[in-house]
C-alpha cells in the first residue's frame, strides 16, 4: 500500500507540499484551521479538513496516528507549531517533520521529539548566499551542523588539471565524491582524470573548510 502523508498548515510552503505529492499520486490530507486555505486545496489533496490541530481531541477523531509521516507546516505560530508537533508525538505518529521559524524553534522542536526539523528559509538563504558569493557554487546541502555537500562548476583556474595535482583533500580536508560531465555524473572520480571546463565537482567536507575553498575559488 503506498505511504499516507498528512501536511498541517496551507501557507506557501505546507501547500506547496500538498502540490508535490498530489503531483506523486501520493496520498495527502491537508488540514489547516483556515477554511480559506483548506478550500484551495480541495481538489488537490486526497482529503482536506478544517481543523485546529491543537485540539488533541480532534487530531483523535482525525485518526492522526495511523498516517505514516505528518508534515506541520505551521511557521509563523510557534504555540501552535510546538503544541501540534508534541500531540503528534504523544498519540504515537511514527514520522513528524516540523518547519522551524527559527533556531529556539527548531531547538524546541527537536526536545520534543519531531524526527525531521526544517529550516526552509534559512536554508534557501544559505543556498543563495553560497551562490551569489562565489559564482561557481550551484548547490549547497547541509548535513550537519558542521558538514555540507556542495556543488561547485569548474573554471579557467581549474580546467586542465587532474584531481591529483588539485589535491583538494591533502589541501582542504574536502572529498569529491562525484563529478557531473554534461548528462553524465562519474561516482568517485578516478585520481588522474582530468576536469574540463564547465564539470561540476560534487563535494564533501567541514563547512569550515568548504568555505576556505569557496573563497580561494572566489578570487
Ligand atoms: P508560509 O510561510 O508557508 O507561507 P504562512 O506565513 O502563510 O506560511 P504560517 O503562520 O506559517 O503562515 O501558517 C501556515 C498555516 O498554518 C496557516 O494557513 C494557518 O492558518 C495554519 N495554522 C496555524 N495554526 C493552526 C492550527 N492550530 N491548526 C491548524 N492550522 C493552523
Amino acid at each position: 500500500m503506498d505511504k499516507e502523508y498528512v501536511v498541517i498548515g496551507l501557507g506557501r510552503f505546507g501547500g506547496s507540499i500538498v502540490r508535490e505529492l498530489n503531483a506523486l499520486d501520493m496520498d495527502v490530507m491537508a488540514i489547516d484551521s483556515d477554511e480559506n486555505r483548506v478550500n484551495e486545496y480541495s481538489d488537490i489533496a486526497t482529503h482536506a479538513v478544517v481543523a485546529d490541530t491543537t485540539d488533541e481531541a480532534v487530531m483523535k477523531s482525525l485518526g492522526i496516528r495511523n498516517f505514516d509521516h505528518v508534515i506541520v507546516a505551521i511557521g509563523e505560530n510557534i504555540q501552535a507549531s510546538t503544541l501540534t508537533t508534541l500531540i503528534l508525538k504523544e498519540l504515537g505518529v511514527k514520522k513528524v517533520t516540523a518547519k522551524a521559524q527559527n533556531d529556539y524553534h527548531a531547538k524546541i522542536l527537536n526536545k520534543i521529539g519531531a524526527d525531521t526539523v526544517v529550516h526552509p528559509e534559512r536554508d534557501m538563504g544559505r543556498r543563495i548566499a553560497h551562490n551569489v558569493a562565489s559564482g561557481t557554487v550551484l548547490d549547497y546541502l547541509e548535513l550537519s551542523d558542521e558538514h555540507s555537500i556542495i556543488e561547485m562548476r569548474v573554471m579557467e583556474k581549474l580546467a586542465g588539471r587532474s584531481l591529483v595535482e588539485l589535491d583538494i583533500r591533502a589541501n582542504y580536508g574536502i572529498n569529491i565524491i562525484a563529478i557531473k560531465r554534461g548528462k553524465e555524473i562519474i561516482v568517485a572520480p578516478d585520481p588522474d582524470m582530468v576536469l574540463e571546463f564547465d564539470d561540476i565537482l560534487i563535494m564533501i567536507g567541514h563547512d569550515n573548510d568548504l568555505t576556505r575553498y569557496e573563497k580561494k575559488m572566489a578570487h
